[in-house]
């Protein structure tokens, strides 16, 4: 049976090719050890490990072009192209819960990288559309060239927010590394105050982010619609809390804040005991539960999704697709070093 506690490792059978301590013992004996040992000290040291290696351009290159690139980023991606991504959208629209479409891509190298992205974009804002799917659309800035050009990124970014204005769909802008997090809010203020654009561009708060709470208070006053996570970089402790409870905390605190203010708010976990804690708020505030939504990542936790639909909670998958899968897939791996050892299975197997 598998088990989503968070005592044990929590793979699913159908995304991730885990199966249980004693096939792993009898199996790959080095690999179990290595597992078992991710839950502490070492593990975090993994996991920062991790991350560092999901910003290197070198490694990014030889995954993205190797043969068993493709087999490791279905784990966690819809596939390569944006039928793939669409078809698991509508798969997922079936089970009751709505979608945002990550066109994967960070950090993009050319002008003519970034407008391809954001092409795709808009085929799938009226691809979404056309075929009456309930999904946004989530993108990252850099991979419309912020890096580059600041003013390329608002050209690029500004017609797709008015563009899902008049379909009347979303454009999040996913939070990336600190260094971004001020240009982000403001491209995503500006934005949000060109008339017709309210409601119709969201923004990405990271919990572990000191200055998040005053963020929060910003976005609110412009009735922002906020996607509140945990936050997938590695940052300095000046700029983040370094504890993980410290983490949760803020993530609960800032939640409260959100559900209180009257425009609707994602809030994406897998931590079942957040989830339970917000839950248990809800319930005893009498806040109505379709005014807001969980989300969570495509092949994360999939029984935990299952049961938030279930019980009548409004859930959002985010489904990435497209063959840049590499520092998204990293980060994954980051999130729950156990994964490694799925990753490393597969090496092994090709
Ligand atoms: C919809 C969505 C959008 C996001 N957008 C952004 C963004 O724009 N910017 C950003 O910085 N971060 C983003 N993130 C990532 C987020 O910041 C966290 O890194 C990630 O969600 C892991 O934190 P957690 O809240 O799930 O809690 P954790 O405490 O990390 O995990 C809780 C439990 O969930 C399970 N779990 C978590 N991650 C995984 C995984 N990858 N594989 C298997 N099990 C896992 C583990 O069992 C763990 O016990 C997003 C996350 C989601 C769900």
């Amino acid at each position: 049976m598998w088990n989503e506690g968070r005592a044990r490792p929590s793979v699913s059978q159908r995304y991730f090719a885990i199966s249980t301590h004693e096939w792993h013992k009898t199996h790959f004996p080095g690999i179990y050890i290595l597992g078992e040992c991710l839950c502490d000290r070492t593990g975090r040291m993994l996991k920062s490990l991790l991350i560092r290696l999901s910003e290197s351009a070198e490694l990014r290159h030889f995954a993205e072009e190797s043969s068993f690139g493709k087999r490791l980023s279905d784990r966690f991606a819809a596939g390569t192209d944006a039928g793939e991504a669409l078809n698991a959208t509508r798969r997922v629209n079936a089970t009751g819960a709505n979608v945002t479409i990550d066109n994967l891509g960070e950090n993009t190298a050319t002008a003519e990288a970034a407008l391809a992205s954001a092409e795709t974009y808009h085929g799938l804002l009226d691809a979404i559309k056309g075929h009456g799917l309930r999904a946004n659309i989530s993108l990252k800035l850099t991979q419309m060239g912020l890096d580059l050009d600041t003013n390329l990124c608002q050209e690029l970014v500004g017609p797709l927010v008015r563009h899902a204005a008049l379909v009347d769909n979303l454009v999040r802008i996913d939070m990336e590394g600190s260094r971004f997090t001020q240009r982000t809010l403001d491209l995503v203020q500006t934005l949000h105050g060109i008339p017709g654009n309210a409601g119709h561009v969201g923004a990405v708060i990271q919990a572990s982010l000191r200055r998040s709470e005053a963020d929060v208070e910003q976005l609110l006053n412009q009735r922002i619609r906020i996607r509140l996570c945990k936050g997938a970089y590695k940052e300095i402790a000046k700029v983040a809390f370094p504890d993980k409870s410290r983490v949760d905390e803020s993530f609960f605190e800032l939640s409260r804040k959100l559900l209180d203010s009257g425009v609707f708010h994602g809030l994406a976990t897998h931590d079942d005991q957040l989830i339970g804690k917000i839950q248990k708020h809800v319930r005893k505030e009498g806040i109505d539960r379709k005014s807001f939504e969980f989300q969570m990542l495509y092949g994360v936790r999939p029984k935990l999704q299952e049961q938030l639909v279930r019980e009548g909670w409004n859930l959002r998958i985010y489904i990435p697709f497209g063959s840049a899968w590499y520092p998204y897939f990293m980060r994954r791996l980051a999130e729950r070093p156990a994964n490694v050892v799925f990753a490393a299975r597969s090496i092994f197997r090709s």
